[in-house]
């Protein structure tokens, strides 16, 4: 991942791919084009890293220009493109091949045949390295295509990011969200994990998802997810995979703008952490952190039932479902602790003491992370 400005960009396209590409364009045109002299035409800026390369690997006797136009303000395609440098040589019955680095709404091209219409040329060819057809707005054909992409920034081989990646010799596309923090609190039933996420939440600007208060508020309004969560629930068990995946994935779609998240209470199984995992990387983003909040069992059992006299929750009261709760976690849930300490993510923390001590804890670990 590289950033440039203020935006993250991932790797998109390699070297030895656009290398690949720029090969076939020139076999293509050097059997098109047979024994003429042609002029390849670079649209600056852009166009130099591709249009270096292309002459190089062109194997017959040709010319080489350019013409300089300006059409992006930061990642936008901009409506207009001013004329910094024309053509400054006579083309008149001159096999022409325009080289873009990149076709996508075709405003740039649209100027460069007005720039073409009254040069009394042979023939005018567009040979573009990359070319986006969901963005392409106009009806000009494209004779040479290199790789076609989604519509979707790219920086790096002649294109920049206000000015910035030109010089990358690969390609970067920006990333679909920017810079998130995404922490997995963890830890037995009535290890704080609730308590301690309104603490960072404000602190970190970061979005809280607890599916246990979410499946609690489906309950109370009597949702089809809330009648179908409810047996489970009362039970201490858990909530079949598929519906509590389901139901992340669209809390976490609901906060498209987030900075990141802190998941309460997800995930519990390895199916869930999977799923948590492949809805990161459709971010591309991803789990920075399992932070668990170690208490023991006895611990925990009179802090549920002292909690279960005032919460309401029916979970809370009876203390086989306390205990049940924490025998699925033990069963079912602990196990994750592996599954990040694999990917060195999982951080432990004394989840006996103060509220605000054991924040301060938590924070040292997200602070260093
Ligand atoms: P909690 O508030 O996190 O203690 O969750 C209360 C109950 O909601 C749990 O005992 C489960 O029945 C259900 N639940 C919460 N999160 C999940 C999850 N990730 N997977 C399955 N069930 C869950």
């Amino acid at each position: 991942m590289i950033k440039l400005h203020d935006k993250y960009f991932k790797p998109f396209i390699s070297a030895k791919e656009i290398d690949r590409a720029l090969q076939r364009l020139v076999d293509e045109i050097a059997e098109d084009v047979g024994d003429e002299i042609p002029v390849f035409v670079g649209i600056l800026n852009g166009s130099f890293m591709l249009t270096s390369d292309f002459v190089k690997k062109y194997p017959n006797t040709c010319e080489v220009t350019f013409i300089k136009l300006a059409s992006y303000e930061g990642v936008k395609s901009s409506e207009d493109i001013q004329r910094l440098i024309g053509l400054t040589q006579d083309l008149t019955d001159r096999t022409v091949i325009i080289l873009e680095d990149i076709i996508d709404t075709g405003n740039t091209l649209h100027e460069v045949y007005r720039i073409f219409k009254n040069e009394k040329v042979k023939s005018l060819k567009i040979a573009t390295l990359f070319y986006k057809p969901e963005a392409y707005k106009k009806d000009f054909k494209l004779h040479y295509v290199g790789i076609e992409i989604p519509d979707k920034f790219i920086v790096g081989y002649g294109l920049d990011y206000d000015g910035l990646g030109r010089n990358l010799p690969e390609v970067y596309q920006i990333k679909e969200t920017q810079h998130m923090t995404n922490l997995v609190l963890f830890g037995p039933p009535g290890a704080g994990k609730g308590t301690q996420a309104e603490f960072l939440k404000e602190k970190y600007n970061l979005v809280h998802i607890s599916t246990g208060d979410v499946f609690r508020y489906n309950m109370k309004n009597e949702t089809a997810l809330g009648m179908l969560a409810k047996s489970y629930i009362e039970k201490g068990g858990l909530v079949p995979d598929q519906v509590t995946i389901d139901m992340l994935n669209a809390e976490v779609e609901k906060n498209a703008d987030a900075n990141g998240f802190i998941f309460d209470g997800f995930p519990r199984t390895n199916a869930q952490a999977d799923a948590l995992d492949k809805l990161m990387d459709s971010k591309d983003s991803q789990i920075n952190a399992m932070i668990a909040l170690e208490v023991d069992d006895e611990v925990l059992v009179n802090r549920l039932l002292e909690r279960g006299k005032t919460s309401g929750r029916k979970d809370d009261a009876d203390e086989t479902v306390i205990r049940n709760r924490i025998k699925v976690y033990y069963d079912e849930t602990a196990i994750l602790k592996d599954f990040y300490a694999g990917q060195d993510k999982y951080f432990g923390v004394d989840g006996v003491g103060s509220i605000e001590n054991i924040t301060v804890r938590l924070s040292s670990v997200i602070d260093n992370l």
